[in-house]
């Protein structure tokens, strides 16, 4: 695999003020953090830059604060969490430049790990102005990025700074890039990729990236009702965007023309009430009743599903295949879900999945573990199934 950007086995960072880039948009409720998987993800990189004697300082947007302080979004209640789970002292600036920041850099030791307030707390970040980033970069020697999720956006602290400092991916984000590279980038075939969810609409650039790069592409949830309308389908009451129709068709002729199977449902799960328990009844695609909706693939389609699976060596996963979240519904995005982990497990599939009710749906499975790697990035991990370019990572590449 060809790795294009420079990551810490580069970097000299004894002794230097090292800004690192880092995702701290964590969940949070009366002021407390209620789900720390984001702050467990920075922790190595963290570590290492300390462990090697580099003063560390932590640069995080937090919440969408428009360019003036407030304080609801502050990361100061963050700084104690990560405290706490480093296991060393995390001192906190409350503004990312500026005098204050400058002294408490200034102040730091080897080792030394400090969180500066929200960067988006000025709107220099979001509109990455040459005089902000200027004023940030004067309090590192170097600049690593460990924010994969935030690098679809070019902003002061996750493109900007690349520019004016020698920079470096960090530990995260390596693994991020070296994941999706063996997903899509150079994988190995065959490639299916399971895309599902609600709706066409939100989904139409990725569908149309997938279908030229992909073997297989199995289209679930509700999003296929969308499909099998388009092909004359009576879905009932499904959830469906009739005015999509036409782009339906133009993307099952791109896959076409490409070479790339379209797998849609052959048989779904209808039911009346869109709600946990309700009455339900497994039926072709062709026979759903006109007052019933699809609300979950059946097992002829999950065994389509993994049929493809156990050809395939790659799987590129973003949405669930049916309404997950109530039962019994889930089925078939837990059946097909368990099956690419029994696969990777036994090293026979390299699995890539990313978004966040897919993460949702794969620990509901208990399945994330055993997947080759599951993105934990929402907006960044859409794009770059779009195929497009990251700006935050191609700053990154020399
Ligand atoms: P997305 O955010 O586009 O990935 O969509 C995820 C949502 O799609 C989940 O909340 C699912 O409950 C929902 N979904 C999946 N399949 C269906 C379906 N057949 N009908 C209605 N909603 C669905």
């Amino acid at each position: 695999m060809t790795t294009q950007f420079k990551t810490l086995d580069d970097a000299d960072v004894t002794g230097k003020r090292v800004l690192l880039r880092v995702d701290l948009n964590v969940p949070m409720q009366d002021g407390k953090v209620t789900d720390t998987t984001r702050i467990e993800r920075v922790l190595p990189t963290i570590r290492e830059i300390a462990e090697k004697g580099g003063r560390v300082i932590l640069l995080a947007h937090f919440g969408r604060p428009k360019g003036k302080p407030v304080k609801e979004m502050s990361l100061e209640p963050i700084a104690p969490v990560l405290s706490e789970m480093l296991g060393q002292p995390v001192g906190f600036s409350d503004d990312c430049i500026g005098p204050v920041a400058a002294g408490i850099v200034a102040a730091l030791k080897d080792g030394n790990v400090v969180l500066l307030e929200n960067t988006r707390f000025h709107a220099g970040e979001e509109a990455n102005d040459e005089d902000f980033v200027t004023r940030l970069a004067s309090l590192g020697d170097l600049y690593v990025n460990d924010a994969f999720s935030a690098a679809h956006r070019a902003h002061a602290s996750t493109e900007g700074l690349a520019r004016h400092l020698p920079s470096y991916a960090g530990r995260t984000m390596q693994a991020e890039l070296e994941a999706l590279e063996k997903g899509l980038g150079d994988p190995q075939r065959p490639v299916v990729a399971i895309v599902g969810g609600a709706k066409v609409s939100s989904k139409i650039d990725l569908l149309q990236n997938l279908v030229t790069k992909v073997d297989a592409l199995v289209i679930g949830g509700g999003m296929a009702n969308t499909f099998l309308a388009a092909q004359g389908i009576d879905v009932g009451k499904s959830l469906c965007e009739h005015d999509l129709a036409d782009t339906a068709r133009k993307i099952a002729a791109a896959a076409k023309d490409a070479g790339c199977e379209i797998v849609l449902p052959v048989d779904a799960v209808v039911a009346r009430d869109f709600k946990a328990g309700a009455p339900s009844e497994t039926v072709p695609v062709d026979k759903v009743p006109q007052d019933a909706m699809i609300l979950d693939a059946g097992p002829e389609t999950v065994a389509a599903v993994n049929a493809w699976l156990d050809k395939a060596k790659t799987l590129v996963w973003n949405g669930p295949l049916g309404a997950f979240e109530i039962k019994p519904f889930d089925a078939a995005t837990m059946a097909a879900a368990a099956h690419a982990a029994e696969l990777t497990k036994a090293g026979k599939l390299v699995s890539v999945a990313g978004g966040g009710d897919t993460v949702a749906a794969l620990n509901q499975a208990g399945a994330a573990s055993d997947f080759t790697y599951v993105s934990t990035a929402g907006g960044a991990f859409l794009e770059w199934m779009e195929g497009k370019a990251l700006p935050g990572v191609e700053v990154l590449k020399a």
